[in-house]
């Protein structure tokens, strides 16, 4: 018997699917904060989680595994999540750095998944461009609460978006578009923090931990590519949305396929990381040498002479 056993409808060595697999998380507040928490649950075994923050006494309302000591000790969020995991799965590999992630890129690469929980529009497309160059499937998590001035009544909705390489993006599926990025921007620094609440966090969470799930264990036959789940907290629902629908079939045209891969891949660096072979010495690089070693002026006169212009 293992911690496992009762998912084991999940597939045909599922668990070591699930084990092998890495999932990078962005941003560890109070969406991935749960993703974090159930991927551990489920058996995932690598994580790179990547946030530059700390926790402070407004996160206590919705950051999973957050305590009021962590805000004494102005823990870094990534340490919170990694505490969490570990307390589930002490054999979980984890890599976790307090920086943006872009600064980061690196660790993200090796990910099989990458799940975002970022709040702004901007840094939601600049994740997905990069899981597109890298062939990676992103999952986008957002959160919004509408404020209805004639009712007075706040709305509350979200959305879990999966984007795959040769499927509609963000900016197919019209969340990310040129008038919120600029309205972004003139908004940036004047705004203060967004509400945000613990129990559409959940649900948008567990929404995306599916999508994790449907990809790496043969739970379900043919699995979906692209996905996008729009939540009403209101009504308590989450449905496909009719966008998704309405771009399904037609090309992205914002990442066309000849845009994928990585430009300076070095097959001998691939081989090190999968063989786990020790580093090679770095290849001599040709130095540039200045033009009169290589034409030395005797030998050009040397030259001309035979060609009997001296
Ligand atoms: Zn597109």
């Amino acid at each position: 018997m293992t911690w496992l056993d009762r998912q084991s409808f999940l597939g045909a060595k599922s668990d070591a699917r699930l084990d092998a697999a890495t999932v990078g998380l962005v941003g560890l507040g109070g969406g991935n904060s749960h993703v974090a928490q159930q991927l551990a649950h489920v058996g995932i075994g690598g994580f790179v989680l990547l946030d530059d923050d700390i926790i402070t006494l407004t996160n206590l309302n919705r950051l999973v595994g957050g305590t009021r000591d962590d805000v004494k000790a102005e823990r870094p969020k990534v340490e919170i999540a990694g505490r969490v995991i570990r307390a589930v799965n002490p054999n979980a590999r984890i890599v976790l750095r307090q920086a943006k992630w872009q600064e980061a890129g690196e660790l993200l690469r090796g990910c099989d998944i990458i799940v975002g929980g970022l709040d702004h529009i901007g840094s939601k497309d600049e994740l997905e461009a990069f899981c597109r160059r890298f062939m990676i499937p992103y999952i986008d998590m957002g959160m919004d609460v509408t404020l209805l001035h004639e009712s007075g009544e706040s709305l509350v909705s979200g959305q879990v978006i999966l984007s795959t390489p040769g499927e509609p993006c963000l900016r197919c599926l019209q969340l990310v578009t040129d008038e919120r990025l600029k309205a972004e921007a003139q908004r940036y620094g004047a705004a203060g923090s967004r509400p945000q609440v613990v129990w559409p966090n959940g649900a948008l969470a567990s929404t995306a931990v599916g999508l994790v799930v449907q990809l790496i264990t043969p739970w379900m036959h043919d699995p979906p590519r692209s996905a996008y789940f729009a939540y009403d907290a209101n009504l308590g629902t989450i449905t496909p949305s009719d966008r998704l629908a309405r771009r399904l079939g037609r090309p992205c045209p914002h990442y066309p396929a000849k845009t994928v891969g990585d430009p300076m891949f070095d097959v001998r660096r691939y081989l090190e990381r999968i063989e786990r072979l020790p580093p090679s010495e770095p290849a001599a690089q040709p130095r540039p040498q200045p033009v009169a070693s290589r034409w030395s002026i005797r030998a050009v006169a040397a030259w001309l002479r035979k060609m009997a212009w001296f």
